[in-house]
Parts: C-alpha cells; structure tokens; sequence
C-alpha cells in the first residue's frame, strides 16, 4: 500500500502555517474519532492517518525533513544525517568528525543549532551592581530596575496584527534555512545560510502588529531581584537567566548580567578578604594599653591596646573581615596604630608633659631612634599585607 502525502491527509498545501494545520487537524479527529463511529474500521483508520500526518507536520524539524525527502526521510530516525541530499562524502565526514565540527564547517551560522529555525533568542543585558563594603561582607538582597524589550501585549509577542497575519516564509518554506549545492572535486558541498526572507524564522508577517510594527515586543521596565552572596567582588558577576531582552516575535529571552562594582569605603581599604583600618589613639592609650571601641564591617566592636604599643603596629581582629565566597571562613581587620600627636595645648598641659620629659622611660633609647622603628614599621606593613 502506497502511502498517502500528509498535506493531502490533512487537507492543507505545501505552504500551510501551523494554525492551519491544526485547525484541519482537529476537524478530522472530531470526524473521525472512534466514539464518534463505533465499530467502523475504515474511520479508525483515517483517524490514526489524521494524527500521524498531524504529529509529523506540526514539528517543525521532522516536517522539514518530510519536505525534503518524504516519507523516507522519517523513516531514518535519529540516525538521519541532516545533510542528506549531498554525497556519500558527507556521510563519511559526519562519522569521523562527529555532529558539532561538520556544523562549524558547513554552517547553519548565527550559532543557532543544525537544522532548527524559529524566532532567534533575546539579547543579554548588562546592568552595573554598586554594593557597599558591609554589603558586600553580608550579602544582600536587592531590585534591579531595568529598561529592556518585553513581549507586545497587544500581539501576544507575534508581531501580527491578526492571528492569521502570520504566514508560512513562501521562500524557504518555513525551514528558516536555505540550502546550496556546490561541486568541487571532493564531491559536492552543501551550504546552508538562514533565510534572507524570514531572517531564519521560518515564518513572515504579513499584516503587522501596530503597537510593535512587527517585532513582538516593546521597550518597558522591569523589576529583578537579587541575591547577591557574602564576599563577592569587584568584576564579579551574577547572571539571572531568562531576564535579559525578550526575543523578536517570540523568540525566548536572554540574560541579565549583574557586574559587581565596589564602592569606596569611608574607613576601610579592602585587601583581599582583609579589610584595613587606620586607628589613632594617643599617647597614653600607647603607653599604658587601653580598649578602644573601633567600627568593623558589622558595627562597633572592642579594640585591645596593650601597654607600649608602638606607632605602626598592625592589630589583628580575627574573623572581622569579610566571607570567602566560595568556602568557609572570613578575613581577618587589620588595624593599623597611629600615635597621635596633639596640635594645641593649654598651659597647663605644657606643664603637665615638660614634666614627663623627665621621666628616664620617655625617650627611645640611642639606636632605637632611626633603625627599631622604622625598620620594623616596613617589615611589619609588609608581612601583613602580603
Ligand atoms: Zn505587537
Ligand atoms: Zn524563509
């Protein structure tokens, strides 16, 4: 028994858009469904005849391939190599190379993959994420508000004015792509470009939609959260899949791409996962220890002194500092000491300091003066900056 042309099953020409074909599909199975004509065998099969025409050409892929090559062209399955009215050669190179370089060779181009046409994909969107040191060492949460293209209310994102504004690209016949065989001495080579007509949609819009003028989306404004995870940094960025330009008519949405910017901190200079601190205490608080109440990345927090600090050193606060993003643990604040020295004195605090002039303990020893303490204060700085 010959088999009968699916466009004939269905009742539709070569060039029917999918509504069409739906459409007419419906109306046979309604026809011929078997609650509808019991016991009758010739409706049953004219039913399952309805669905297999149906089922082959409302995908987009396998109608494709039983335009090109009929009934045969199905019959080959996933085995089927999409290249297949070029020569034996072709055949040969798909098995040594595989799928993705025989693609890269003989195109398909624009990176969509073999043998799919269809609406392309949005475009991603870059927004500029600006995050305090504190925020950055507790994580945040945050709206992003962006200007992007959003699906066309009015069209539904078809770019049609009408829902049977859409019609079939009469070019490449709905394919999206548009096939050219050359001859060279290796045999022949098959070039496949997307359709000029349909910008490889496979399908055009005849009449267009007013509000979008044919695209299927506007320009609007969205709100995005996000969650942005302890201890990041800057050129770090968080994608949010499926938030970026929506496509031309209905085509799926890009990405929103969040790019991590640090702001410059009043007190504290970011060194890795240390945070740095200048701290200026006075002679006294040096000389004889103190505790001192200092601001960390998470409020204020006590500061020990201890008795003869020197002017330079670097205090660790452990754990004071922010999160490693991608393990346990946090840096450490680095405070680094200033003895403070007072520009104006009353008379009386004159006094008060010729007299501790005297004091055997208050000059730095012969020898201390240049080579201790500035020597150590580079060392110093550079082991804990290192
Ligand atoms: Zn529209
Ligand atoms: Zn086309």
């Amino acid at each position: 028994m010959t088999r009968r042309d699916y466009y004939e099953i269905l009742g539709v020409t070569r060039t029917a858009g999918t509504d069409e074909i739906k459409k007419s599909y419906r109306k046979l199975a309604l026809q011929y469904h078997p609650d509808r004509n019991p016991g009758n065998h010739e409706s049953e099969e004219l039913f399952k005849e309805a669905a297999e025409a149906y089922e082959v050409l409302s995908d987009s892929d396998k109608r494709r391939r039983y335009d090109q090559f009929g009934h045969e062209g199905l019959r080959r399955g996933a085995d089927f190599h999409d290249f297949g009215s070029a020569s034996d050669i072709f055949s040969a190179f798909g098995d040594i190379f595989g799928g993705s370089l025989f693609e890269e060779m003989f195109g398909g181009g624009q990176g969509r993959s073999r043998g799919r046409s269809g609406p392309m994909q949005g475009s991603d969107l870059k927004v500029r994420l600006r995050l305090t040191l504190e925020e950055i060492a507790a994580g945040a949460e945050k709206k992003l508000k962006v200007r992007k293209w959003k699906t066309c209310e009015t069209c539904g994102g078809t770019g049609a004015r009408h829902p049977d504004s859409t019609i079939t690209c009469p070019v490449c016949k709905g394919s999206g792509e548009l096939r050219q065989v050359t001859r060279t001495i290796l045999g022949q080579m098959v070039n496949i470009a997307a359709c000029q007509n349909c910008n490889g949609e496979g399908q055009v819009v005849k009449e267009p939609c007013l509000t979008c003028k044919g695209d299927g989306r506007v320009q609007g404004e969205s709100t995005v959260r996000v969650t942005i995870p302890a201890g990041v940094g800057e050129s770090n960025y968080i994608p949010l899949r499926g938030e970026g330009n929506t496509g031309p008519r209905g085509g799926p949405p890009g990405d929103l791409i969040a790019v991590i910017e640090e702001e410059p901190h009043d007190v504290f200079v970011r060194d890795g996962n240390n945070v740095i601190l200048d701290l200026l205490v006075s002679f006294p608080e040096a000389a004889l220890g103190a505790e001192i109440d200092v601001p960390t990345l998470s409020g204020r927090a006590k500061l020990r002194i201890q008795p003869g600090t020197q002017s330079g050193m670097i205090l660790q606060m452990r754990d004071k500092g922010i999160p490693h993003l991608n393990s346990f643990g946090r840096g450490d604040q680095l405070v680094r000491v200033n003895v403070w020295v007072p520009r104006a004195l009353t008379a009386e605090e004159k006094s008060l300091l010729k007299q501790l002039t005297q004091g055997e303990n208050i000059h730095p020893k012969e020898g201390d003066r240049s080579a201790h303490s500035e020597k150590s204060f580079f060392r110093r700085m550079k082991n804990a900056f290192s």
